[in-house]
């Protein structure tokens, strides 16, 4: 899966300009530890790229830039720049590790994968490494770092190499809360809000057959609106179902300011809504489960 995102620079423009400005500086005031949080993943390696773009491009670091850095960033085949989640990572030995997890493997990065970090580093290299570390699904999806992905043997192992990296690296954890990883990594870096992105329109089509007046609804249609919403999740995007109801209660509150009770309550599913959204896409709760326990939030209340 592709990362790279080329119109990251219209979505969270601060930040790119932040450490544009920092890297183009002769003093680099960026720091060689960065974490990042929040809850959109994918939009926190797009940013981790971004950096490992601007750090590695030998021309004028513009967004259309097309020396060879910045192509072999974008296509993700650049050699110093590298996604390691515990999924994929090339474990330069195995055969001999007497370490459990190499053999029942992926629960986490394990501290042969960081052995294998710092004997990489070890050797020079004529780029600006950047190495990313996060979690990725069997689909490919990113996920956050946690004490369990990330444990903290591992990041023991790692210490002092990211306490003292070698020249021209740059460490960066992709996590949703700063408390997911542990407080000696948090420590050394530098840390970064990195606010969600509605890639959307504020549109509700998908969704407004569903869900009109849903508020009207008898209690017993409970299943009739889980099936429906279950049936537009498994034929869309998960992520712009949720987003679309949620523009859909925007629209409402807005036309019913003066409806106190009805604002109040629509208020209240807003946060159901998000809810089920993280639950779907940070603790991978099964899809089932979360729709109708949002449905029975949405329903069967008052
Ligand atoms: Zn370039």
């Amino acid at each position: 899966m592709l990362y790279y995102d080329s119109s990251i620079g219209q979505k969270i423009p601060k930040l790119i300009d932040y450490f544009h400005k920092g890297i183009i500086d002769e003093d680099k005031n960026i720091s060689h530890c960065l974490l990042f949080w929040g809850t959109d993943i994918t939009l926190q390696c797009g940013l981790a790229l971004e950096i490992a773009r601007l750090l590695n491009c030998k021309e004028d670091k513009s967004t259309d830039c097309n020396c060879l850095n910045c192509r072999w960033i974008r296509e993700q085949t650049h050699p110093s720049v590298k996604i390691y989640t515990r999924l994929d990572f090339k474990e330069a030995d195995t055969s001999n590790s007497d370490d459990e997890d190499s053999s029942k493997g992926k629960r986490n990065i394990n501290i042969s994968q960081a052995k294998s970090i710092i004997n990489e580093l070890s050797i020079s290299s004529d780029y600006h490494r950047v190495y990313i570390f996060c979690d990725r699904d069997e689909d490919g999806n990113l996920l956050p770092l946690n004490q369990m992905n990330f444990p903290e043997a591992t990041s023991n192992a790692l210490l002092k190499t990211f306490e003292e990296p070698p020249k021209n690296t740059t460490f960066i954890f992709l996590t949703k809360d700063k408390t997911d990883v542990i407080s000696t990594v948090v420590s050394r870096a530098q840390s970064f809000f990195v606010p969600a992105i509605m890639s959307d329109d504020g549109g509700y089509s998908l969704v407004e057959n569903a869900i009109a007046n849903y508020w009207t609804f008898d209690r017993n249609k409970v299943l009739d609106l889980e099936n429906t919403l279950l049936g537009l999740i498994a034929e869309n995007d998960t992520k712009d179902v949720f987003i679309q109801i949620q523009n859909y209660m925007r629209e409402i509150l807005k036309a019913n300011f003066h409806n106190k009770p009805l604002f109040y309550r629509i208020t209240e599913d807003l946060k159901f809504v998000e809810e089920a959204l993280q639950q779907v896409t940070l603790s991978r709760m099964n899809i089932q489960t979360v729709v109708e326990n949002l449905c029975f939030k949405l329903l069967l209340k008052g």
